[in-house]
């Protein structure tokens, strides 16, 4: 479907730039919802207090939208000029980390650098507005296949589904912005490191772990009956995981 005159008359949005540039350097992006004055976000819960005010994606006719269509884009950021820009890092072949401010004021930043090494300083980085970092990585193709879908793990070290990114709005009122303005549409982010894969393997042997416990009813009883206390319930299952292909 062409765009209609109009929409063609009227220049793009601060927001609806960034994500365009975005999607030209191969990025996936997801249009999130917008924050309209401090802690208020765009969404129908925003009367009775939305929990992540312009920090959950804007479902486009009750989906989850993530694109690297710039017609697709375009036509999003027209419409709702002032939504919050996303990036769906794995599709983007990224994995992001989210470093929380922490209540008592350390450093998370420097505690992530101790864990996993120098590259995490040296990497392209983002300020999150309320105070902590996104710190983002190249993921390679195997890695990235290796780990399960939504890992959310200890110690902030996570792969959300999308992250919001510079120009988008802080429910604080302050920007989201790249570190020293190089984002990864600028520089490169560095490759996964090495004590980083190591600890990502071992998440994503887990997770394969979790996958197929959760396989079927029969494997998470026969789970919760190992973490029984009742001795006749183990022994019940002791004698179920005896009997072959029942
Ligand atoms: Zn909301």
């Amino acid at each position: 479907m062409p765009p209609s005159d109009l929409s063609l008359e009227l220049p793009l949005s601060e927001m609806g730039q960034a994500a365009l540039s975005y999607v030209r350097q191969g990025f996936w992006v997801v249009p999130v919802h917008a924050v309209l004055g401090r802690d208020l976000c765009s969404c129908q819960r925003a009367r009775s207090g939305c929990q992540s005010p312009g920090k959950h994606p804007r479902k486009i006719d009750r989906r989850f939208v993530a694109t690297n269509d710039a017609a697709i884009v375009e036509r999003l950021w027209r419409r709702w000029p002032n939504m919050n820009v996303g990036l769906a890092p794995r599709r983007s072949g990224l994995i992001t980390i989210d470093v929380d401010r922490r209540p008592d004021g350390a450093d998370g930043l420097a505690a992530l650098a101790i864990r996993f090494g120098q590259p995490v300083l040296d990497t392209v980085r983002a300020s999150s507005g309320g105070g902590g970092w996104h710190v983002y990585f190249r993921l390679s193709p195997d890695l990235n296949a290796l780990l399960p879908r939504h890992y959310l793990g200890p110690g902030g070290v996570g792969m959300p589904r999308m992250v919001v990114v510079a120009p988008s709005l802080h429910p604080s009122l302050r920007p989201y912005a790249w570190h020293l303005g190089e984002g990864p549409e600028v520089r490169a982010p560095l490759a996964v490191p090495p004590l980083l894969e190591a600890y990502l393997r071992r998440v994503a042997a887990e997770g394969e772990f979790v996958r197929r416990a959760r396989g079927s009813w029969r494997d998470r009883l026969q789970r919760a009956a190992h973490r029984s206390r009742l001795a006749p319930v183990r022994r019940l299952f002791s004698r179920l995981d005896r009997e072959p292909g029942s």
